[in-house]
């Protein structure tokens, strides 16, 4: 089995004669992740999805697709995307906490599964789901009320949460809720391993197996650090083994970052250095946490940023001494638009190019134009290519900021 390995090539991603900022992904990393994802859906017999929520760069479908079952959406814009790059022949799952009327039987026409939150929303839409055109398979989002998840943000499962119907509600609403649905759909995890789907599942089969003769499938979710290093890939593959072998019910996966962990970059420039007598200098760059890379302050968490060192209280160990501290600030108005605090071994100035890690996933589908900031660029490259193989693919101007405002 190949086990996931996170040793970037060395490659320089500031080299695409374009401005910056620009995200870049890698199509050769991109490949690496790919190989995982098909070794585990031969290997456990099971369906991997792309959850397009957290990656629908969809210049790089062409290399995504023939590697997954198809893509998993959460509403109308996605289901339209997913149909049209992923096309017949895969699949092309919906979820979302709620539907109106008009986007169900727009669904009923992209969408091959769609899983409903509520009993309420599945008995609503019943018969416009029956009589489409074609067979509509039916799931049923289950909150198995067990989360390993500590962010109350990232947490589907407090008892505030939103999503899916519980063991409890299941009871009440009797039998015949049930009829019509061919599977269960369950998503608690985030940036988790192997061994918290084993035990997520236990506590999942427990609630919920008196109702798995009715079914045919059951959806794991997303969440799945399938290709983090030290992921406990044969663990995945014969829990996902056993289950079936146990239940007979086919098993999806939808997981979203996986798919693209450590395959995308963001490429930004030093616009400013402002040194401060009491040792915190400064650096403006043309790039925004909030703007452009919005989890790192909604987790938050420190991006690794090549040739330099994270200093941020949220990073492990030991904080480090010797090199050159900056606090790496964005180009918004926002005080609290702030990046992290890193050493680097050489001091940094005017013009210096400085490579983000890890930029795929949640970016590119979450940025904002916020304070008319610059959108980054979309480019790709191949560092299994001699010559890298640049592309600049999408550039942003005044008229995409302009044309959403009014
Ligand atoms: C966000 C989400 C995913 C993907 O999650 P990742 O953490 O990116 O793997 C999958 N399914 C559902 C229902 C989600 O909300």
């Amino acid at each position: 089995m190949m086990n996931p390995i996170y040793v970037y090539p060395n490659f320089d991603y500031t080299a695409l004669p374009a401005s910056t900022p620009y995200y870049i992904t890698d199509r050769a990393l991109l490949r690496r992740n790919m190989e995982i994802m098909q070794e585990v859906q031969e290997r456990a017999k099971c369906k991997i999805l792309l959850a397009l929520k957290a990656f629908s760069t969809w210049n790089f479908f062409d290399d995504m697709i023939p590697c997954l079952a198809g893509a998993s959406a959460s509403s109308i814009y996605e289901a339209q995307l997913g149909a049209e790059t992923f096309g017949p022949g895969k699949e092309l799952h919906v979820y979302s906490p709620a539907y109106t009327e008009m986007e169900i039987r727009e669904l009923c026409k992209l969408a091959d599964h769609i899983v409903f939150n509520s009993i309420t929303q599945w008995l609503k839409f019943k018969e416009i789901v029956k009589n489409a055109d074609h067979k509509i398979e039916v799931g049923l989002r289950i909150n198995p009320e067990y989360s390993e998840v500590r962010k109350e943000i990232y947490n589907p499962c407090t008892n505030r949460s939103r999503f899916g119907v519980s063991a409890e509600t299941l009871v009440d609403a009797g039998p015949d809720a049930l009829d019509g649905i061919d599977g269960f759909h369950f998503h608690t995890m985030c940036q988790q391993g192997s061994e918290v789907l084993g035990r997520t599942l236990e506590v999942f089969c427990d609630r919920f197996d008196k109702y798995f003769h009715r079914i045919k499938w059951v959806n794991f979710g997303g969440g799945h650090d399938i290709t983090r290093m030290g992921y406990d890939v044969n663990r995945l593959c014969s829990i996902i083994h056993d289950f079936q072998d146990k239940y007979n019910l086919d098993v999806y996966l939808e997981p979203g970052e996986a798919h693209v962990l450590h395959t995308g970059f963001l490429v930004a420039t030093v616009l400013d250095v402002i040194e401060n007598p009491n040792g915190n200098d400064v650096v403006i760059l043309d790039t925004s946490a909030t703007a452009h890379m919005p989890d790192v302050l909604e987790m938050p968490y420190t991006p690794e940023i090549r040739g330099a060192r994270r200093q941020s209280e949220d990073v492990d160990g030991p904080l480090e001494e010797g090199g050159f501290k900056y606090i790496l600030g964005s180009k918004t108005c926002l005080s609290g638009d702030v990046i992290g605090e890193y050493l680097f071994d050489t001091p940094l100035k005017v013009g210096d190019r400085i490579t983000l890690e890890d930029m795929s996933q949640y970016t590119v589908c979450k940025n904002t134009m916020f304070n008319g900031v610059q959108l980054p660029s979309i480019a790709s490259c191949d560092s299994d290519q001699e010559n890298g193989d640049y592309h600049l693919i999408r550039e942003f101007n005044y008229e995409d900021f302009k044309g959403r405002l009014s």
